[in-house]
């Protein structure tokens, strides 16, 4: 299971590169508190650089893990595995087209072909989490029994709440859609914004996603924001003032005042919380106003 040994003492680090994601598990819990579970390693390998992350003597590599390399969209579910680049979602035919465009604006192509979804996803940052968030996807982790499955947006409300105190344990295997929640027909909508157009950190990070009924009324609305300063979350009070209403100046005024309040992206040397919030409540009621319309003015 093992390959190689680096040769000199001080970088004496074990590859492992288990064939099942139980294997992983096993070495996992064998080898504790020194291992990492390594994806495409493009964001460990950031963390180990700049040393806000130690490197630990042991690295479980999926790489060898089939169960976490499939793209099917067979039956009643559309399945990525969480081992699947975000080269290849992108280029995905049965990827929700949200996901495709969050793909296409996480950092460059080199990045892109050796960083996995699952590892953007555990970041818990990740670009991709808003359009996932706002598609109704689930996450199915491995946790040593068997998979469980869990909404994304609970998933995200419970990393929100324990902060960086506490590391998630389980593995993450796939991410699912049913078809229902992949909504041919649903206005949908993804901006990143950063400090300049492209291979940049996100500044605001928004996904929207809506359908209006015969009398003009959003249904089904889901809203989400991140940024790389923060856990992207759901917004749920926002949603909650939008299904079933009628676009109108008063709801838009509502809505951009529950989204400042709804969101907390965070701040960094490049934002303040305050100009995050603001952002993305500028960028989803401008969404809003240009595909739900006027019509309640
Ligand atoms: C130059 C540069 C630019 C970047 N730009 C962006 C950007 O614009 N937007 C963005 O979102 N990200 C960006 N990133 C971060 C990173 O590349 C992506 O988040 C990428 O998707 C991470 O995937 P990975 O497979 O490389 O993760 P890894 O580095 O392998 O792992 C990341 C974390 O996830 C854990 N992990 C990985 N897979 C699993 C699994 N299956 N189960 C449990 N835990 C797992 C690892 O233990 C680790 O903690 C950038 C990175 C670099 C170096």
């Amino acid at each position: 299971m093992a390959v190689g040994e680096y040769p000199l003492p001080e970088m004496r680090k074990r590859v492992w590169q288990p064939r099942t994601l139980a294997e992983a598990w096993q070495l996992k819990r064998t080898l504790g508190e020194q291992t990492v579970i390594v994806s495409g390693g493009t964001l460990l390998r950031t963390q180990w650089e700049a040393g806000t992350a130690i490197m630990p003597g042991h690295l479980i590599s999926l790489e060898s893990v089939p169960e976490v390399q499939v793209c099917e969209a067979g039956g009643a579910a559309i399945r990525i595995g969480a081992g699947v680049t975000l080269a290849a979602c992108q280029r995905w035919g049965d990827a929700p087209s949200l996901l495709k465009e969050a793909c296409r604006r996480i950092a460059a192509p080199s990045i892109r072909r050796l960083g996995t979804i699952g590892g953007n996803v555990m970041s818990a940052s990740g670009d991709s989490l808003p359009a996932l968030a706002v598609t109704d996807a689930e996450l199915v982790w491995y946790d040593g029994s068997g998979s469980v499955a869990e909404p994304v947006g609970a998933w995200l409300e419970q990393r929100r709440a324990v902060g960086g105190s506490a590391k998630e344990t389980r593995l993450l295997k796939e991410v699912r859609w049913s078809r229902k929640a992949d909504d041919q027909e649903a206005c949908g909508y993804y901006e990143k914004v950063g400090r300049r157009e492209g291979f940049c950190p996100s500044v605001v990070t928004v996904a929207g996603q809506f359908r209006l009924d015969a009398a003009g009324r959003l249904r089904g609305v889901r809203l989400a924001a991140g940024s790389a300063a923060a856990v992207a979350c759901r917004l749920a009070e926002a949603e909650a003032l939008l299904e079933g209403s009628v676009w109108s100046a008063d709801l838009r005024r509502s809505v951009h005042q529950a989204v400042m309040e709804g969101f907390d992206g965070g701040a960094d040397a490049f934002a303040t919380a305050a100009y995050r919030k603001r952002a993305a409540a500028h960028l989803l009621t401008a969404f809003l106003e240009e595909r739900a319309g006027c019509r309640g003015d």
